[in-house]
């Protein structure tokens, strides 16, 4: 079975994981309630599986969905602000083939990018319990061995860092937006998460933004 194929049979098992009750709970629960500007929508309400391109030197790992945003349109960064700001910046620098990324069938493309999440259910307040990340962590894990092509993974938001660090064993890092290591034979990048209370405050400006993805292409030209 191929790398590609083995992903996929991973995702197709993330989708209906139940690991973590609280979540399998809560993401139907948002489901059926939706909220009034996305009434007339069929929620995805499930774990969300990860996407891109199965030879991608570049990972990205994020939070976790958002209640109204990939759980609702079923693909990760798709369909609310945070996946707006990433879309763009992969745009610009050439990670995508379009600057928004609205639906999961609006038939955005990613070059040389796979994306992930350390958790795969949206959380209540965007907050998942430590035993939820626990659980969570195998799918990164497995996700790791079979992306055999990255070189650098790119962390969005503490979470994200210690979501990677975990899945690693690496320890003592310190998360701060900007800070780069190499392990393991490849290159840790952390940035602040494109989060409304990051970008709306601030704490991450579009141009810090860009210039992670920049960084980005050039470490990968570099390696
Ligand atoms: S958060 Fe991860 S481990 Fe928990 S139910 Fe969702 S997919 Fe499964």
């Amino acid at each position: 079975m191929s790398s590609w194929e083995k992903l996929y049979k991973l995702n197709t098992k993330v989708i209906t994981c139940e690991s973590c009750p609280r979540l399998a709970q809560y993401i139907r629960q948002v489901g059926h309630e939706r909220v009034k500007r996305f009434a007339d929508e069929e929620y995805w309400a499930r774990p969300l599986p990860s996407w891109g391109d199965p030879c991608a030197k570049l990972l990205i790992i994020g939070l976790a969905p958002a209640a109204h945003g990939g759980n609702r349109t079923g693909r990760m960064f798709t369909g609310d602000s945070s996946g707006d700001w990433l879309a763009r910046a992969m745009h610009e620098t050439g990670f995508a083939n379009m600057p928004t990324s609205r639906s999961k069938d609006d038939g955005m493309v990613l070059k040389d990018a796979y994306i992930t999440a350390a958790v795969r259910c949206a959380p209540p307040g965007n907050k998942p319990l430590l035993s939820e990340h626990l659980n969570c962590s195998q799918y990164l894990v497995s996700e790791l061995q079979l992306l055999g092509n990255v070189r650098l993974v790119l962390t969005l938001g503490k979470i994200g860092f210690d979501a990677y660090c975990r899945a690693i064993c690496a320890r003592g890092l310190v998360f701060d937006h900007g800070a780069r290591y190499e392990v393991n034979g490849k290159v840790l990048l952390a940035s602040y998460h494109p989060s409304r209370q990051n970008t709306n405050t601030g704490r991450l400006t579009w141009q810090m933004w860009l210039q992670i993805f920049k960084l980005a292409k050039k470490i990968l030209a570099s390696t």
